[in-house]
């Protein structure tokens, strides 16, 4: 009896004495903003007060631990995890890529911060020691376009990217991409440089898109030949596509995902049917989504399907006069229950389909013939 009241005694007194032990003289003002590294959140720093200097830490970098994969000859890309962005994977949840160019690499997506694209280029420098003298971005999400100021500043690299980086970011005029007078207190944030740890997102500024196109546009870089294909308002207000001919890969960001189900929160799904009628128009062995692993000729196989049910269904529903308020009810697209995010984004998309499909015509589905099905 009496040694069980010790052991009592001792396990009590351990856990009372648990949050002490191996803790030195700490000295937290407000502790309920500060990371697991004792760094403040750089959302504390989104106020009025804003001082440019805070931005800086000086605890060690994050470690992304990136590692490229090959995807064909001249193309390495970064796969990214299949979840929303968190301080656990620091915004490293989307794919960006490396094209191998004769003097630069081309980097497709700079991912989600200045410290993800310093490490991303440091990596590829093991493979060929070149500069980036070109960045191509997707689309305005922040998760593939926040590594560009390490780009910029330190390899002197010029954007190619959709204006409307520009304008929803940056403050610029729609028509003649020129920044109006900029009335902000504070400067231009986005979720993720609000979300990251400190030690992620530190450097990480916002810099414009400096060559933009109106239009599908081919031009050749670095000796690499390349179709940007304008795509438009589909995932987001504008998305683009790059189409590399002859090395017969089709890098395409987020209009197509797989393994997980998509998020479509600022897209519509007759854009992003056409979108992926379009990338089904060329000619390509591998297919670098935005996000997921599946690259060869199945890539876009659960993309094409999840939009296709969606729609479908969507609309039956409303011939049978379900309500807005039951569609997510009504509407489940029960294939893809088992992929990542399908619980926490496919009730949204529905939704959103529902307000969308209200205006539904079938002239707004482009035909651009199925170059897959001579191929077969
Ligand atoms: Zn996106």
């Amino acid at each position: 009896m009496k040694n069980k009241l010790i052991i009592l005694f001792a396990v009590v007194a351990f856990v009372i004495a648990m949050p002490f032990i191996g803790n030195n003289s700490v000295d937290v003002k407000n502790p309920h903003k500060l990371d697991i590294d004792g760094n403040f959140i750089l959302y504390d720093w989104h106020h009025k007060g804003f001082v440019e200097g805070e931005r800086t830490g000086e605890n060690p970098e994050w470690d992304y631990n990136l590692k490229p994969v090959q995807v064909s000859k001249r193309v390495w890309c970064f796969f990214g995890a299949m979840e929303m962005p968190t301080k656990d994977n620091a915004g490293d949840m989307s794919n960006s890529c490396y094209i191998q160019g004769n003097d630069s690499w081309i980097a497709w997506d700079s991912g989600p911060s200045y410290i993800f694209a310093k490490q991303a280029h440091a990596a590829m420098k093991k493979i060929k020691d070149m500069p980036v003298k070109t960045v191509i971005v997707s689309h305005e999400h922040d998760d593939h376009w926040l590594g560009n100021n390490y780009y910029t500043e330190t390899q002197g690299a010029t954007v190619y990217g959709p204006r409307s980086i520009n304008v929803n970011y940056l403050g610029y005029d729609e028509e003649t991409q020129k920044k109006k007078a900029d009335t902000r207190e504070i400067p231009a944030q986005t979720r993720m440089i609000r979300a990251l740890y400190q030690n992620a997102i530190r450097q990480t500024k916002l810099v414009p898109v400096k060559k933009s196109f109106h239009h599908t546009t081919n031009f050749t870089l670095h000796g690499v030949k390349m179709e940007y294909v304008k795509v438009g308002y589909a995932h987001s207000e504008e998305d683009w596509f790059l189409y590399l001919p002859d090395d017969k890969v089709v890098l395409v960001a987020d209009v197509v995902m797989n393994g997980r189900v998509t998020s479509n929160r600022d897209g519509i799904v007759i854009g992003q049917i056409n979108a992926i009628n379009a990338i089904k128009s060329r000619d390509w062995n591998y297919l670098v989504p935005g996000h997921g692993f599946i690259t060869d000729k199945t890539a876009a196989d659960e993309a094409t399907q999840y939009f296709a049910l969606l729609k479908d269904r969507v609309l039956e529903a409303m011939d049978d006069e379900v309500i807005a308020d039951d569609i997510t009810r009504y509407v489940t697209l029960d294939e893809f229950r088992d992929k990542d995010l399908y619980y926490v984004l496919s009730p949204g998309n529905v939704f959103r389909s529902y307000e969308e499909l209200e205006m539904f015509d079938e002239d707004d589905i482009i035909d651009y013939g199925q170059k897959e099905e001579e191929d077969d």
